[in-house]
């Protein structure tokens, strides 16, 4: 990471964590790696990505569905679906050092490659050959790469046996694999047509994550489009299209986001075209959103070890087939972080003294700002707090309030800028005689009189 973007983090970070975004997890015993807790402002912005999505990608269509399974599921769908065998990472350790690292990581790094998708003996090789050093310590002495599983185990029931290990899930998709016939037969879909669930989803991550980029337990929000194969590519154009909307629609910038196609030696061993939604995040360009199409692997490979029928009926056409898959993915998290690293603005403003100081400044698009609207009484003198009250219960009813007639005017502000509030509300002495009170822009930070009568109004055109 360069300095100017190491400082961008440490703002980020520590920004989140006086501003109640996210705190690191079990902080007071020393944390615990790669876990962080989401604050009172924090989980209002992922509450609001998840219900935003949940609007977008399930309520506004007439194809999709939701479903919430359960996050324990028999071992035979993680066997079956490959992720006992082969869900793995391949890890390396510094001998001079003890540092672990993700073999794929230590060559993309010092190589500028892909290296997902090489087999261990491959990644030793090239790390051997190339004498990649070692991060952490600089030295050339490595252990061979070997492969670690990323799922959590657990046992279910009083004994800690083989038979009665389960699984904390690595994703949710397989959920709506095996909901496929129960989702088809309890509803009138027809193909194509999809299910859709946000949950959390767990994996024994053991490499530093950059804040909440990478962490052992995380949110996904995940789309399977089950189609006919002979649409899959120009279905595969369209979903693209959709979740270039997605980032546009929550204000992710064009800019700061790229596409990027799987290598065929890169690709999963089902998917026949994988791309990647990359971020340009302060700590290098990584994975924010994946778009695949998995064949019908996971159905049939369901239908083969559980010995129940997928098969779909087209009734048109009288023909019966596996459905093939288009899978986009969203992580939450990464979500969040991106949103957050693109709002962070920091701009001159003059100050009530005719200077100019540096305000920081979150400017979070509208719809996933975790506060709508502050409500702020100049003074705590009674009669006004009692007016503002008034006030902030016109509109408590219809978007996420605060009241808040702590600190002076000018904090008060400030903190509403730091967690992108849109819109800060004065009532002022004036307001107990004309009913009235200014309304504040974030942004442009200019300010408007407005009847109280026609706030709520006012409030519904501006968002
Ligand atoms: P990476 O290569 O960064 O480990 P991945 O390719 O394993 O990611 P997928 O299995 O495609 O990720 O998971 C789908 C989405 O879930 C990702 O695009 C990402 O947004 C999110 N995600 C995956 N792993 C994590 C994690 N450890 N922490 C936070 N989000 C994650």
């Amino acid at each position: 990471m360069t300095k100017k973007a190491e400082s961008l983090m440490d703002k980020i970070t520590s920004l989140a964590k006086r501003r109640g975004f996210v705190f690191p997890g079990s902080e007071i015993y020393g944390g615990l790696a790669n876990t962080w807790d989401y604050g009172p402002v924090g989980v209002e912005l992922k509450n609001n990505i998840k219900q935003e999505w949940w609007k977008f990608f399930v309520k506004s269509r007439e194809d999709v569905v939701g479903i919430d399974a359960a996050i324990l599921m028999n071992s035979k769908v993680w066997e079956s679906s490959g992720h006992v065998a082969g869900f793995n990472d391949a890890l390396i350790d510094c001998k001079a050092c003890q540092a672990r690292i993700r073999a794929d990581h230590l060559i993309e790094d010092a190589l500028d490659m892909k290296a997902e998708g090489m087999t261990p003996e491959d990644m030793t090789k090239l790390i051997a050959e190339n004498s990649i050093k070692c991060p952490v310590c600089g030295k050339i002495d490595f252990t061979e790469a070997r492969k670690f599983g990323l799922m959590f185990k657990t046992f279910q029931g009083v004994t800690e046996e083989d038979k009665n290990i389960i699984y904390l899930r690595p994703e949710t998709a397989q959920a709506m694999f095996v909901n496929f016939k129960n989702v088809l037969n309890s509803t009138n879909k027809k193909i194509p047509f999809g299910i859709a669930q946000i949950g959390k989803s767990f994996r024994n991550e053991i490499t530093p994550g950059n804040f909440i980029f990478r962490t052992v337990e995380f949110e996904q929000m995940e789309l399977e489009y089950f189609i006919d194969e002979k649409d899959w590519e120009k279905l595969f154009d369209y979903w693209q299209a959709e979740m270039e909307k997605w980032l546009e629609y929550i204000g992710v910038k064009k800019e700061n986001y790229s596409i990027r196609k799987h290598d065929q030696d890169e690709l999963s061993h089902y998917s026949k075209r994988t791309i990647d939604f990359e971020y340009d995040f302060p700590f290098g360009t990584k994975e924010l959103y994946g778009l695949a199409y998995r064949t019908n692997f996971d159905l049939m490979s369901h239908q083969n070890a559980s010995g129940q029928n997928m098969e779909y009926f087209d009734a048109e056409n009288n023909r019966k087939y596996i459905p093939h898959v288009l899978e986009p993915t969203f992580g939450v998290d990464r979500t969040v972080l991106a949103t957050m690293i693109d709002a962070y603005t920091e701009e001159e403003a003059p100050t009530a003294d005719g200077k100019s100081e540096t305000r920081v400044v979150m400017k979070f698009n509208k719809n996933i700002a975790p506060v709508k609207v502050a409500i702020l009484p100049l003074s705590k003198k009674e009669n006004l707090s009692k007016k503002a009250k008034e006030v902030f219960d016109l509109v408590k009813t219809e978007y996420a309030c605060q009241y808040d007639e702590s600190q002076s005017i000018g904090k008060r502000y400030r903190r509403q800028d730091e967690i992108g509030t849109p819109y800060c509300v004065t009532v002022d002495f004036e307001s107990l005689e004309d009913d009235a009170v200014t309304i504040r822009d974030r942004d442009t930070m200019k300010q408007e009189r407005v009847g109280i009568k026609e706030l709520v109004g006012w409030l519904k055109k501006s968002f």
